[in-house]
C-alpha cells in the first residue's frame, strides 16, 4: 500500500482499529484494579484524595476517567466505583470503544469524495482474505485501485483543480470519466487485460 493512502482506508485494509482504544482502557483498568486494593494502600489513599478534588470540581487524573465512563454510556461504574468482573466489563468497555470507532470510520467512508469508490467496495474494517490469495503485484496493483492510489485522471484532475466531467479517459473514446469504476469494467480498450485477471 502507497505511503500517499488515505488514513481511513488504510485501516480499513489492515483491519485496525485507531490506537486511542488501547490508551483509553489502560487508565480504566488501573481505575477498576485501584478499586479492589486495601484501604490502607498508598496508591488507595492518593486516588481517594484525587477522588474528592474531583468532587469539588477540580480537574485531574479521576476526572478524565469519570469522563470516558460517562461518555462512553457506563456512567454507573463511575457511581458504584467498581464492576463485579473486571475482565468481562473490559471487554465489554472495548467493544464498545471498537463500536463507535467502526461508527466514525463508516462516517468518514460514506461521506468523503476520496473514499466513493472504496465505500462501494469495502463496508468493514477487516484484511480481505482474497486479496490476500493474489500474487504479489496483482496484490499491490488491485490495492492501487480499491485504495484510490493511482493516477486516473479523477484523481490527477481534482489536484489540478480540473472539473470532473472534463476528468475522461484518454485511451478510449466513450468520453467517460477515467476513475476505478471505468478501469476495472468499462473501458472497451482494457477488455483483453481484464478478461485475463476477472473471473468469467
Ligand atoms: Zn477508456
Amino acid at each position: 500500500m502507497g505511503q500517499k493512502t488515505n488514513n481511513h482506508i488504510a485501516r480499513g485494509e489492515y483491519g485496525r482499529h485507531e490506537l486511542y482504544i488501547n490508551y483509553v482502557c489502560k487508565p480504566i483498568i488501573y481505575f477498576l484494579h485501584l478499586q479492589c486494593m486495601d484501604n490502607s494502600r498508598l496508591p488507595k489513599l492518593c486516588y481517594r484524595m484525587m477522588f474528592k478534588m474531583n468532587e469539588h470540581g477540580r480537574i485531574n487524573w479521576c476526572s478524565k476517567v469519570q469522563r470516558q465512563l460517562f461518555s462512553n454510556e457506563f456512567g454507573v461504574v463511575w457511581e458504584n466505583q467498581g464492576v463485579g468482573d473486571t475482565k468481562l466489563f473490559m471487554n465489554l468497555f472495548k467493544q464498545r470503544l471498537k463500536d463507535i470507532n467502526l461508527q466514525t470510520w463508516s462516517d468518514y467512508i460514506g461521506n468523503s469524495s476520496k473514499c466513493a469508490f472504496y465505500s462501494k467496495v469495502k463496508d468493514y474494517v477487516c484484511i480481505n482474505e482474497n486479496i490476500q490469495k493474489l500474487s504479489y503485484n496483482l496484490r499491490y496493483e488491485f490495492l492501487s485501485i480499491i485504495c484510490s492510489n493511482h493516477k486516473l485522471a479523477l484523481k490527477k484532475g481534482r489536484h489540478e483543480n480540473q472539473p470532473r466531467e472534463n476528468r475522461l479517459c484518454k485511451i478510449c473514446n466513450t468520453n467517460e470519466i477515467e476513475d476505478e469504476f471505468n478501469v476495472v469494467l468499462v473501458c472497451p480498450i482494457l477488455a483483453d487485460i481484464r478478461r485475463n485477471i476477472l473471473p468469467k
